[in-house]
């Protein structure tokens, strides 16, 4: 059984999408406890039956950016349950800025892999989009997937820190995450997207009508 927005309700009933225009759909699809976790992914995040929210930043400025994200857009439908991805957006590059303008996007979802894992599998979808290892830090990529927020957890490793370090000065993450996830409460700032946003620096962040799905 298919629904229209994507998203396959015969996975598992628990992460239908919540609202599916098909009315027998959600109701056969859609228990309490279903609506209860669609609910949930834009406000409070507590992890539920071994699944974590996750916020991933998407980006691209090398090659054909658009067909790469929206590529990847399919790889994380795939890696996620009830995946939402937010519009594109078209963006000046912030510290290296002699480089092509990037797209960015945001997605969120419920992955039961743990924040480790599922950065190896990110780091493995940039490198088959063809990001090359090494390179400048902030330079030009083909695909650049980031970790943005994982549940309320806080995660410093010397490969990994969630929330991601540099969210906060980002307009390119913030806005588009904002569009999906914006109640979602940062764990160390206490302050939800939404208010992240409205008080980022959103000069060279323009909206654009493209889409992901
Ligand atoms: P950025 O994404 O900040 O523009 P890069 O993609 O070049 O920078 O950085 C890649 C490195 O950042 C990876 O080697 C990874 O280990 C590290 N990293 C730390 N925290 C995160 C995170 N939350 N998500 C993705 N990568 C992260
Ligand atoms: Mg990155």
């Amino acid at each position: 059984m298919k629904c229209s927005h994507r998203h396959s309700l015969s996975k598992d009933k628990k992460f239908a999408h919540p609202t599916c225009p098909d009315p027998a759909l959600q109701y056969t699809s859609l228990g309490p406890q279903g609506f209860h976790v669609s609910a949930r992914l834009d406000g409070y995040h507590p992890s539920l039956d071994g699944y974590h929210p996750v916020a991933i930043g998407l980006g691209a400025n090398l090659g054909p950016r658009l067909q790469t994200l929206r590529g990847a857009a399919r790889s994380l439908e795939e890696l996620l349950r009830q995946p939402r991805f937010s519009t594109v957006y078209e963006t000046q590059p912030m510290y290296e800025t002699d480089q092509p303008s990037f797209l960015n996007a945001c997605g969120v979802g419920w992955t039961d892999l743990g924040p480790a894992v599922l950065l190896d599998r990110l780091q493995q979808l940039e490198r088959d989009a063809g990001r090359r290892p090494g390179g400048s830090r902030y330079g030009p990529r083909r695909l650049d997937l980031d970790i943005v927020l994982y549940a309320d957890r806080v995660v410093e490793s010397q490969d990994l820190t969630i929330p991601h370090p540099r969210l906060l000065e980002r307009g390119f993450v913030l806005l588009p995450l904002s569009e999906i996830a914006g109640p979602w409460i940062h764990p160390v700032e206490g302050l939800s997207i939404e208010e992240l946003a409205a008080d980022v620096d959103l000069s060279g962040v323009e909206a654009t009508n493209l889409h992901l799905d």
